[in-house]
């Protein structure tokens, strides 16, 4: 892929130190905080990202797949390395080999690793993964009789953590509440018949910052760790361009594609080299804004695949100076989660989009 030459992507790896530093002390001691960074570390760089955060003293990485789970391993991280999707057939010698945990949600997992041992003198560590509502991947919490055949097959296998997933901590506390209660139960239902202590763990960014009791004894930080869900954080990714064009057009002229925007009197038009090619959503369109200069300055018409247009009516500046996309500069913040709701969607969303497009410089 050939990047876009004129917009990229800032990564600030001091500020993810703060952001893990901001999350350590939200959380009680002795908490263990696994850092989330699937989809190329919400489009930061998994590897940087992942370095920086070891040298931090992180206690864990979940990744989705076992692939992301070896670039790790290659890249020299020795902590624990979670795979939240669990695994396939086929994908067990790479999981035992590469030492990495995975989220298991099947006896035919459980079956395949045992299998995968043979008679290899080894113990592969997992967590089981528990569905109390979500309705996506684990063992449903009340199928007890599945549960129990699970552990009857984990002869060679060494289960050291037990794991759910909340799926409205936003939305609905009583619904997380029940979820909570759920875990609670299957959490004791493991340790008694085990006759030892799991790794229990919950929580989200959105769940630790409101629900302490849904901590237990490990969190899952994703988004928090790339400065978003509470006011101490600060954004890790910032997007930054330069204007290319600036002119004047009469009153009344159109802007863009379908003539959506019209002039309301003689204006400056700049145009930004940012589109949807690089993952700024075209329901951006007349609805986003840039700075410049410490000014808000809004785009007008639609979003094109490599251009935006903005009315410069309050702000003089010429080709070459440098626009705030989203994030952070010295004077202002347009924060993902910002960007992200004026374009009817969420930050992971626009982090993951263009992070993973742009070309990115690390600070
Ligand atoms: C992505 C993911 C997380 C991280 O969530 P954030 O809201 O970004 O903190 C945690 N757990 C699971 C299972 C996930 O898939």
């Amino acid at each position: 892929m050939i990047n876009n030459p004129y917009t990229y992507a800032r990564i600030s790896l001091k500020n993810l130190q703060h952001n893990l530093g901001v999350i350590r002390r939200t959380l009680r001691q002795g908490t263990r905080v696994m850092a989330v960074v699937k989809s190329d570390a919400y489009g930061h760089g998994l590897v940087p990202v992942s370095k920086t955060l070891e040298q931090g003293g992180i206690d864990g990485f979940g990744v989705a797949f076992v692939d992301e789970g070896i670039v790790l391993r290659q890249a020299g991280i020795t902590a624990p390395i979670y795979i939240l999707s669990g695994f396939q057939r086929g994908e067990e010698a790479l999981l035992i080999d590469n030492s990495l945990t995975p989220l298991v949600y099947s006896t035919a997992q459980i079956e395949l690793l045992n299998r995968a041992v043979g008679t290899r003198n080894l113990s592969p560590a997992l967590h089981l993964k528990i569905d109390t509502g979500m309705g996506r991947l684990g063992f449903v919490y009340d199928d007890i009789g599945t549960l129990g055949k699970a552990l009857r097959g984990m002869k060679r296998l060494n289960i050291t953590g037990v794991a759910t997933h909340l799926s409205a901590p936003r939305d609905s506390r009583p619904f997380t509440t029940i979820q909570i209660q759920r875990f609670q139960a299957v959490r004791q239902f493991l340790e008694t018949a085990l006759s030892k202590k799991l790794i229990a763990h919950a929580a989200n960014t959105d769940t630790f910052f409101h629900y302490p009791g849904a901590v237990f004894d490990m969190v899952r930080s994703g988004i928090s760790l790339y400065g978003y869900g509470q006011k101490d954080l600060k954004p890790v990714l910032s997007v930054f361009s330069r204007l290319i064009s600036v002119k004047t057009l009469k009153k009344g002229y159109s802007i863009s594609y379908g003539r959506t925007y019209r002039l309301k009197k003689n204006t400056t038009v700049g145009v930004i080299p940012v589109g949807y090619a690089d993952g700024y959503l075209r329901s951006l369109s007349n609805k986003a804004f840039v700075g410049i200069n410490g000014k808000k300055v809004y785009s007008i018409g639609r979003v094109t695949m490599n251009h935006i247009m903005i009315d410069m009516h309050n702000v003089p500046a010429r080709v070459g100076d440098e626009v705030l996309i989203m994030g952070q500069d010295d004077s202002q913040r347009i924060g993902a989660d910002t960007v992200a709701t004026l374009g009817s969607t969420i930050s992971y969303e626009l982090l993951c989009s263009m992070g993973t497009r742009l070309k990115r410089i690390y600070e």
